[in-house]
């Protein structure tokens, strides 16, 4: 059976506490979750604001396939800015529980049932699609809950949802609630928060009880505890239950992740399910081995699914055989004896409770192997003029086997103006790409010492250096020809 994916990230997930989008990254987002294959986009809440109208009109422009929703209230003021939007469809939600309906909206269940029946008509009437939303639905009377659905569905209502406002659904009564509205005629949703953790047990537990339709958002960012999160349960659905699917391409899982962690600067927890950062990452010496031989001994799907890929990490829990993949990876072939000793120091090191990073593993492997190279390229000096000038330009002094050499370079920023002038002045080894830049301040203030990671490849091989000055360009640069001169050692 096909579950429907309505994807709230743009409307709930932007309720997310100090989370608010400009209008093009709410388009970015709704771009990619079309692209994803979402059935139905929430892109916001027309009443709220014009800029938020703004963002919704960029997106209803585009023309997708996907069905656009704007959230609405049952009042028409809120239906005619939907409408003024030019959305395909609106989240009518309309509350059900006795608290909400006595001590928020101060009026009766009579009043309430009239107010929501006039909506949806007034939705109808206008030509919108209507999936009326019964707000707190976990905590209504279970006949007045089918009364509301009912006499909606008798004035038009497409579609309905049960919220779980609240988080306070467990999968069993999730389950029951879904399994007790199957007269119901026409697709049911499921709205679900994770207050105790369990939104996508939840969600799951509404589809087994008879929805055909779940609410979520991206890395399941939303108010308090968040909304169900899409991609456990797309993936879920995918691995778990094998009598449903959905029209979601989980091969752009982790992607559509980091854009959205990126754009809410709403970063994901290493542990979290599906693209947490440790989510493929090993570092257990029998966990390791046991994936080399065979990867699905300890990993219930692969990486590659969901477009990730595995990671071996360095540490004091690890084995040689993870290791040994490791050294390789950087280009390090050793023999058993060295294996064992490269181990060990990690392993002392680790003890310390240090991070082992890769910079640390060529290091000892170094004092191991007892590779002892001397620096082919120095650096002399570096100078640069950069503020408010049209490009930074950089001036490199190094020598090469002795030989000095002085060149210049422009860039987009100083960093850059400055590694562009060290490209420039060893273009004999030229073959050597940067392929990854990472910068830290070690300490607080901006007197912190700066920590620069780089990782340089040529042909195969890949590997590290470090930098650490109190200067982020000298770092740039001393980490960059650190490593073009491991490179070309080896
Ligand atoms: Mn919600």
């Amino acid at each position: 059976m096909n579950i429907k994916v309505l994807d709230t990230t743009l409307r709930d997930g932007e309720q997310t506490p100090g989370v608010s989008l400009t209008s093009s990254e709410k388009l970015r987002i709704a771009t990619k979750l079309e692209e994803i294959g979402v059935d139905y986009i929430e892109a916001g809440s027309a009443i709220t604001s014009s800029g938020e109208r703004d963002s919704i009109k960029e997106i209803t422009k585009q023309g997708f396939d996907t069905e656009i929703l704007s959230f609405s209230r049952p009042l028409n003021i809120d239906i005619d800015f939907c409408l003024e939007c030019d959305v395909d469809a609106v989240n009518l939600v309309v509350p059900t529980s006795d608290l909400h309906i006595f001590d928020k909206l101060n009026t009766t269940k009579d009043q309430l049932l009239e107010m929501s029946n006039a909506a949806v008509e007034y939705c109808k009437d206008h030509g919108l699609i209507v999936e009326l939303s019964a707000e707190d639905a976990s905590r209504t009377d279970i006949d007045f809950l089918k009364t509301v659905f009912k006499s909606a569905i008798d004035v038009g209502a497409d579609r309905v949802c049960v919220c779980d406002t609240v988080g306070i659904f467990t999968p069993e009564t999730s389950y029951n609630m879904f399994n007790s509205l199957r007269e119901i005629e026409v697709p049911i949703s499921c709205h679900c928060h994770n207050d105790f953790g369990l939104a996508v047990a939840n969600t799951l537990a509404a589809i087994k009880g008879g929805a055909c339709e779940f609410h979520s958002t991206v890395n399941g960012i939303g108010e308090r505890a968040g909304n169900t999160s899409f991609e456990e349960t797309v993936v879920s659905i995918n691995r778990l239950l094998p009598d449903y699917d959905t029209n979601v391409d989980i091969s752009q899982i982790y992607n559509i992740s980091k854009l959205v962690a990126r754009l809410t600067g709403v970063y994901i927890q290493p542990n979290k399910a599906i693209v947490g950062e440790n989510a493929f990452a090993h570092e257990s010496g029998i966990h390791s081995d046991g994936i080399i031989k065979n990867a699905s001994t300890y990993e219930p799907m692969t990486p590659e699914l969901v477009g990730r890929s595995r990671k071996f990490v360095i540490g004091k829990h690890m084995g040689t055989h993870g290791l040994d993949n490791r050294l390789k990876e950087i280009g390090l072939s050793v023999n058993k004896v060295q294996l064992q000793q490269i181990c060990d120091n990690i392993k002392v090191l680790a003890d310390k409770g240090k991070t082992v990073t890769d910079v640390d593993l060529q290091a000892i492997a170094d004092d191991v192997l007892n590779v002892n190279f001397e620096d082919r390229i120095k650096l002399k000096e570096v100078t640069i003029v950069s503020g408010n000038t049209v490009m930074p330009t950089a001036s490199v002094k190094l020598t090469i086997d002795d030989v000095e050499v002085l060149e210049a370079g422009v860039g987009i920023g100083p960093v850059d103006a400055a590694i562009n002038a060290v490209k420039k002045s060893i273009a004999e080894f030229d073959d050597i790409e940067l392929v990854e830049y990472h910068v830290d301040a070690i300490t607080g203030g901006t007197d912190a010492l700066i920590d620069v990671i780089v990782k340089l490849q040529k042909e195969d091989k890949i590997i590290s250096a470090r930098g650490t000055e109190p200067d982020i360009i000298n770092a740039s640069v001393k980490a960059y020809i650190a490593g073009v001169n491991r490179l070309i050692e080896m």
